[in-house]
């Protein structure tokens, strides 16, 4: 490990030698590297083995340095690198699937955002917990089969992309279904399906105030999910149930949507109540984060969960959104994180948004 620098140190040093935007190669990389070479910065890509050859299809969100080890779990033994290029980490989803949150939060080089929020998000019971004290509406939890009064989704802790989730019509049903320990036993809500793209400001002195910055909506996606999204094609979920076919939700892509205006106040409410909460709970979470959710047909949004970073959806918008095309044109969520930071610096407020 480097040496871990005061953070006004630090700070005063990244305000005299310019941060380098800095990710894993996966998950939201072009985007980060793109936007960030939009704001004028410098970008560094952290490589497993070898620089991946993909970045060369596409020059204008090509890492302008890889630096790699055998396996990005190791990621500390490039902390001197590191600090001595003044690196400035994005997290991602591939920070939390594969250095994890206890790693990420010890690594002595700055984070943008409050690097403690991937603990909350990794724990899903500190999550429901943040969700409740925030009064957000969430499917229902049962203890046992015997409380079920309806279709439920069994989901077990951990398992990459819903994997192995058990879908049951009723109690019945769930009785008859092979469920593994631990798990968790979740109303499952029919409706529509929308992860919104938030991002919270904490130095932004206009727009839709919250606490003492803003919030902006910079897209919505929808998740492609394998198997589930195209299993009806083969028939009823008994039918594939008895040939030993089991729904999955392993992510393979995202698609565009857009809500119902009339719907907007109703989710701008519901970030608005998860942003004031996590303030209380753990001093804030700051920039890029997706509420994940379905809309019944009773139209209530019902939040089964939070990702408190930039999140893959946001790819769709690399040269802005229906939404954030309203904030600024072209804006994608990887240069509205260069943009935060080019504010900082030039307010003086690194202290705010970065950790
Ligand atoms: P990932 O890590 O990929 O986000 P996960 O293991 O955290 O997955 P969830 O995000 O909670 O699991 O759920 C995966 C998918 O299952 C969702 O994208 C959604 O399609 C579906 N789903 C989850 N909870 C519910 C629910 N209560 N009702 C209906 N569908 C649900």
């Amino acid at each position: 490990m480097g040496v871990q620098l005061s953070k006004p140190a630090l700070w005063e040093e990244l305000r005299s030698q310019p941060p380098r935007i800095t990710t894993i190669c996966s998950h939201s990389s072009l985007q980060i590297f793109h936007g960030a070479r939009l704001e004028g910065f410098s970008t560094i890509g952290i490589a497993e083995k070898s620089p991946p050859r993909f970045y060369d299809a596409f020059p204008k969100a090509k890492p302008d340095q890889f630096l790699t080890m055998p396996k990005l779990s190791d990621v500390d033994t490039l902390v001197p690198q590191l600090q001595k290029e003044h690196a400035v980490l994005i997290p991602t989803g591939s920070f939390v699937e594969y250095v994890g949150p206890e790693k990420f939060n010890r690594l002595p080089v700055p984070v943008f955002g409050n690097r403690h929020v991937m603990a909350w998000e990794s724990d899903r019971e500190k999550e429901r917990e943040w969700l409740e004290m925030a009064h957000v509406p969430m499917p229902e939890r049962f203890k046992d089969a015997s409380e079920v009064d309806g279709p439920v989704i069994v989901k077990y802790y951990g398992a990459k992309g819903g994997k192995g989730f058990i879908l049951a019509k009723n109690s019945e049903d769930l009785l008859a279904s092979p469920i593994r320990q631990p798990h968790v036993i979740q109303e499952y809500i029919i409706g529509t399906r929308y992860y919104l793209h938030f991002f919270y400001s904490p130095l932004s002195t206009d727009g839709y105030r919250v606490a003492d910055g803003s919030l902006e909506l910079l897209g919505i996606d929808r998740r492609d999910e394998a198997n589930i999204d195209e299993l009806y094609k083969l028939g009823s979920q008994e039918e594939l149930t008895r040939s030993g076919i089991q729904p999955s939700f392993v992510v393979t892509g995202n698609v565009g949507v857009v809500l119902r205006e009339s719907l907007l106040p109703q989710v701008f409410e519901v970030a608005e109540r998860i942003v004031k909460t996590s303030i209380d709970l753990f001093g804030g979470m700051v920039g890029p984060f997706c509420v994940e959710g379905i809309m019944t047909e009773a139209l209530e949004f019902k939040v089964f969960e939070i990702s408190t970073r930039i999140v893959a959806g946001t790819n769709l918008y690399v040269s802005g959104s229906p939404y954030s095309d309203m904030v600024m044109p072209g804006l994608s969520t990887g240069r509205r994180i260069a943009l935060e930071l080019r504010r900082g610096l030039k307010e003086d407020r690194l202290g705010e948004i970065l950790s």
